[in-house]
């Protein structure tokens, strides 16, 4: 295949070479144990405080309430049986129904042990249903509250500030997942919103996969996931993985540098890549396109199947994804597109492009170049069209 476009950064992004680079000397030349009490193992613990310092400015924390994991799912479970583990046995959860699975599945879990679970839902454009929330947040006793900051479908941000600060007053724990968000808003800023807990992770902000970080705010209780060693602060244990952790440290800080600029160059493109492909009859934009990460376009084309659209952008080298997951030999729409009510007609017809710092104006020249014909091609074999 000739030259790949890939439009596919939500899914996971290509490592930047500078942080391969900073990573390679920690697998040869400087491998000591962070937790030894030699020379070597010294020198090895500062590069790993050097990152944790890293990673905490990113979103305007303190280092020592950063604790590294092994990728976003593992903070998410950590933040979710954690949290509620360290607070009682009857507490209610309060998540939403457009979680990535790995808060909905330990929200479930926990609804299985016997936990009341309220997931709150959204409305047609994907934005937070705030009369729902506020309704959950009314119930008596404790509760731990999990909303994702910006959805990895849709890019649709929710309010975290509102809502985070709702949480305060109803005297909630707080969470949110904000592995999407994290790299991509400036307003992800913990010392802002008063969130207690907060997910990020490596492989959406250029450093590599099986790498990520739990922000625990100062005061915030939590029951430990893995056992058996001091790392950490005891809340984690296992040696650490330092090259992914210095890999994720240098990251965080080119994501911060990046930031600005980045974005809006990113959007720039995203919103060309839109407007020519809502040229294309019966298109519409899945989710509020105001309240949006500004590297995310989810968009429908009613009548067909987003799998085979996608077929055929592969087929000329351009990597997007679709909003449905294959369970069992049937296509189920995505959770999310269906929260939303999207149509039937649209709801299998729905693709995600999503653009990071490497795409250029001529990828979308291409995308725009092939899809219009791809759609109308499937439309021509579609039974749903006369
Ligand atoms: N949360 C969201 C919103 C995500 O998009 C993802 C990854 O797609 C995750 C959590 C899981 O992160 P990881 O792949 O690092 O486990």
């Amino acid at each position: 295949m000739e030259k790949v476009i890939y439009l596919d950064n939500n899914a996971t992004t290509r490592v930047d070479p500078a942080v391969l680079e900073a990573m390679f000397p920690f697998f040869t030349k400087e491998y000591g144990n962070p937790s030894s009490m030699h020379i070597f193992g010294g020198h090895i613990h500062a590069e790993v405080e050097r990152a944790r310092a890293r990673v905490a400015a990113l979103i305007n924390a303190d280092p020592s309430e950063i604790i590294f994991t092994s990728c976003g799912s593992e903070s998410n479970n950590m933040a979710v049986f954690g949290g509620v583990g360290a607070i009682s046995p009857d507490t209610t959860v309060i998540t939403s129904r457009v979680e990535h699975p790995s808060v909905l599945e330990p929200c479930r879990e926990l609804k299985e042990r016997g936990h009341r679970v309220i997931e709150v839902g959204v409305m047609a454009d994907g934005t937070l249903d705030i009369d729902g929330y506020s309704a959950a947040l009314a119930t008596p006793g404790k509760k731990f509250v999990s909303l994702m900051w910006a959805n990895n479908e849709t890019g649709v941000v929710f309010p975290m500030k509102q809502a985070a600060e709702k949480a305060q007053a109803a005297g909630a724990i707080f969470h949110t997942d904000a592995v999407q968000a994290v790299g991509k808003l400036n307003e992800v800023d913990v010392a802002k919103v008063p969130v207690n807990l907060l997910t990020l992770s490596g492989h959406k902000l250029h450093a590599p996969k099986g790498v990520g970080a739990l922000y625990v705010r100062r005061g915030t209780r939590i029951k430990p996931f893995l056992r058996g060693g001091h790392q950490e602060r005891g809340l984690r244990a296992g040696t650490e993985n330092v090259p992914y952790i210095v890999g994720l440290g240098l990251a965080a800080e080119l994501a911060a540098a990046e930031l600005k600029n980045g974005a809006s160059r990113i959007a720039v493109m995203r919103d060309r890549l839109e407007a020519g492909l809502l040229a294309c009859p019966d298109a519409s934009v899945n989710g509020n396109r105001k309240l949006r990460l500004p590297n995310t376009l989810n968009i429908s084309f009613a009548y067909i199947e987003g799998e085979a659209i996608l077929y055929h952008l592969s087929d000329a080298g351009i990597c997007a994804s679709s909003g449905s997951a294959c369970t069992s030999g049937s296509l189920e729409p995505s959770h999310v597109i269906r929260a939303m009510g999207v149509p039937f007609t649209s709801v299998h017809g729905s693709i995600r492009f999503s653009f990071s710092k490497y795409n250029t104006e001529a990828d979308v020249d291409h995308v725009l170049s092939v899809t219009p014909g791809v759609v109308d091609k499937l439309r021509a074999l579609s039974p749903f069209v006369s």
